[in-house]
């Protein structure tokens, strides 16, 4: 069975809805008015709601029959801190705010599941909608959970989609095992001898080591990890100095790491300290490597994997789904409710890409034309899931 019918009725809606989430972003942990939009949703749909997890969190709550069988569906709300540069009628009216990651479009699709499910109820347990703040970087998926999401709302899986430009709308793809990295930030500070730029070997000239120290990190990945493991260290930014010809005392290194095994994550950790320590030792300077671990990586159970991907296939069609996927170096907050309760996270296609329509991207939108297909693969799982028995 493909798309449901029922959904079709309500595509307009949902894609009223879409649009009016895009033109209103708010960022992790101010998600009030979208916080206000989805609670008022649920309660029309019928659904019990339940408001302040996580500050921002609600969850929505269908339950029929005996069973005491429950799934969890979760949607991310939040946006990102840029500036929006398109110009069709539901752009962003919050400046320096915007729908970039497709949280809009999530949001959205739970939230038509629940008005499909919540009406149909052809199940026989407990549904959650959970919908979280602060995905991007804030961790409101782990906040949900620090307080008490899964004793509130006991889940026996839990799932979740991410629309994903460059596979085709309508259709998706997962894996077992790890599907996004593990994510951190590091900080390196590099304290040289400044001086006139002219007499360099009066001082420690901080540029040189911190030269140094961005090839040397390079070999981190590609000569202290297992070519078979992944890893990446990338620099987003260096900072220091302000003219032509002085030489600062200090110099300052920013960027990210990403793995996915843990053994990989120690390893970058340990060698990255080592290294800047070595090449500022090098040359007589001073340099340390503050490491900050954020999001761990989001690893699918390998049973839920497969059970969504066999709904995916039942939706959009078995030559359509992808079920080994490469994973993606990216990163991603539903890792903390992987880690509590199995489950699994699917990417949706939402097209090629094209003109800009990249993730992060100033002039990104999500598709809605791929809607019916992603409220009917929440909804087909979750009836799938609580099948009478
Ligand atoms: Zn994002
Ligand atoms: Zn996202």
């Amino acid at each position: 069975m493909p798309i449901i019918p029922d959904v079709l009725d309500y595509a307009d809606e949902l894609t009223q809805i879409r649009r009016d989430i895009h033109a209103h972003p708010e960022l992790g942990f101010t998600e009030e008015r979208t916080g206000d939009l989805v609670a008022r949703k649920l309660a029309e749909y019928g659904c019990e709601v339940h408001r302040g997890l996580a500050k921002t969190g609600v969850v929505g709550t269908i339950r029929r029959g005996n069973s005491l069988r429950a799934i969890g569906l979760r949607a991310d709300m939040d946006c990102l801190p840029m500036q929006e540069q398109n110009t069709f009628a539901h752009r962003s009216q919050h400046d320096g705010q915007m729908h970039a990651c497709g949280h809009d479009g999530h949001t959205t699709m739970l939230l038509g599941a629940a008005r499909y499910l919540a009406k149909t109820r052809n199940f026989e347990g407990t549904v959650h909608f959970i919908f979280q703040p602060g995905e991007e970087g804030y961790g409101g998926g782990r906040v949900m959970v620090q307080e008490g999401l899964f004793d509130k709302f006991p889940c026996d899986a839990v799932f979740a989609m991410h629309n994903k430009p460059g596979i085709p709308i309508g259709n998706m793809a997962g894996r077992p095992g790890p599907m996004l990295a593990a994510s951190d930030r590091f900080d390196i500070h590099i304290r040289g001898k400044g001086g006139h730029a002219a007499h360099p070997h009066h001082g420690i000239d901080p540029f040189v080591v911190g030269a140094q120290i961005v090839l040397a990190l390079q070999t981190i990945p590609s000569r202290n990890i297992d070519p078979v493991d992944s890893a990446v260290i990338s620099v987003g930014f260096i900072k220091g100095g302000s003219a032509y010809n002085v030489i600062p005392d200090e110099l300052h290194i920013g960027g990210t790491v990403r793995s996915f095994r843990p053994e990989v994550r120690d390893r970058l950790e340990q060698r990255m300290s080592e290294v800047v320590k070595g090449a500022a030792a090098l040359h007589g300077a001073e340099a340390v490597c503050e490491y900050r671990r954020g999001y761990p990586s989001t690893i699918n159970h390998a049973a839920e994997a497969e059970f969504a991907a066999d709904v995916a296939a039942e939706v959009c069609g078995a030559d359509n789904i992808d079920r080994n996927v490469a994973p993606s170096l990216g990163g991603e907050d539903f890792c903390y409710m992987l880690q509590k309760v199995p489950g699994a996270m699917l990417w949706l296609g939402n097209g090629p890409g094209e003109g800009g329509c990249m993730l992060h991207n100033a002039r990104y939108d999500f598709n809605d034309s791929a809607l019916p297909y992603r409220v009917s693969f929440f909804a087909r799982l979750a009836e799938r899931f609580l099948e009478p028995r």
